[in-house]
């Protein structure tokens, strides 16, 4: 087993010290999943890792519903955050990216054991009347959407073909938020107001990532979560939310940690890494068009 140092951190030097702080304003946890299912990832270091188990899946919610959590919808949280309506304890956001199709067979019984609600992202571009594989994954097929949004799981956009949108060209990047929101919305006859940005977020890129708000704002979109690890909280820009990456490797411990935002230091982490690649990548400090393997990588 590797050692992780985001565990050893987060359980033994940051854990004590959160618990002797004040709590100050309301912080949410919106956990990232990917695929539910048991491909171990062999040679993936623990923390790069985008499966969960099954099984692993379901004690988390049997976990979550035994603590009394309860799952709130992104446009929920953003109201919350901004002011807008009544922050709620122990309250969190279930989202799910590239819109694997063991979502249907493995997550929504799970969830839909406990009531819990979920925001699936989807790749349109691999979304069809029959499925097609992305990253050796089957995807979702338009009939099982369709099934599952009839009984209350939530879809937006991430993306058409999952592409790293810096590396685009201002049209090309309209076009892959614009057409997959259409097409969703036209699958489920429904408005699409939610975004996951694909690939690690690139925070420290300033004049992008303000470029790409305005974008998704122009689109029509209201909020969106991005790969900043960490809880939402009142500073979150809406549309780029933090959230905690969850995967097989993540024992009660580390999980319950993550959940109580003790894994929220590993943001600061992120931005200092980035900011010195981004340095090393240009003497000039501009990273544009450049692909970086961001510290995390998770999609
Ligand atoms: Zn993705």
């Amino acid at each position: 087993m590797s050692f992780r140092l985001d565990r050893f951190a987060t359980l033994y030097l940051v854990n004590p010290l959160r618990r002797s702080a004040s709590r100050n304003k309301p912080s949410i946890p919106i956990l990232m999943y990917h695929s539910i299912s048991d491909d171990g990832e062999t040679g993936v270091h623990p923390y790069y890792r985008t499966s969960t188990s099954p099984q692993q899946f379901a004690s988390q919610m049997k976990y979550l519903h035994e603590n009394a959590y309860r799952t709130a919808s992104l446009p929920e949280i953003v109201s919350q955050l901004q002011g807008k309506g009544v922050a709620v304890e122990k309250q969190m956001v279930v989202t799910f990216d590239d819109g694997y199709r063991d979502f249907y067979q493995h997550a929504f019984p799970a969830l839909n054991q406990y009531g819990f609600s979920a925001t699936v992202f989807l790749p349109t571009a691999y979304i069809g009347e029959r499925p097609i594989q992305f990253k050796g994954r089957d995807c979702l097929t338009w009939a099982e959407v369709r099934e599952l949004n009839n009984h209350g799981i939530l879809f937006g956009s991430h993306t058409v073909t999952h592409p790293q949108l810096r590396e685009l060209s201002v049209p090309a990047i309209e076009v892959e938020i614009a057409d997959s929101k259409a097409t969703i919305e036209e699958k489920l006859g429904s408005a699409v107001e939610s975004f996951a940005y694909p690939y690690a977020f690139p925070q420290t890129d300033s004049d992008f990532t303000k470029m790409l708000r305005d974008l998704l704002r122009r689109a029509g979109y209201e909020n969106g979560v991005s790969t900043i690890v960490g809880r939402a909280n009142h500073t979150s820009e809406p549309l780029f939310l933090e959230r905690l990456p969850v995967n097989s490797c993540d024992d009660r411990a580390l999980f319950n940690a993550k959940l109580d935002g003790a894994y929220d230091w590993i943001s600061t982490s992120q931005y200092l890494t980035k900011m010195v690649k981004a340095r090393f990548r240009s003497p000039a400090g501009s990273a544009k068009h450049s692909i970086s393997k961001d510290f995390p990588a998770v999609q």
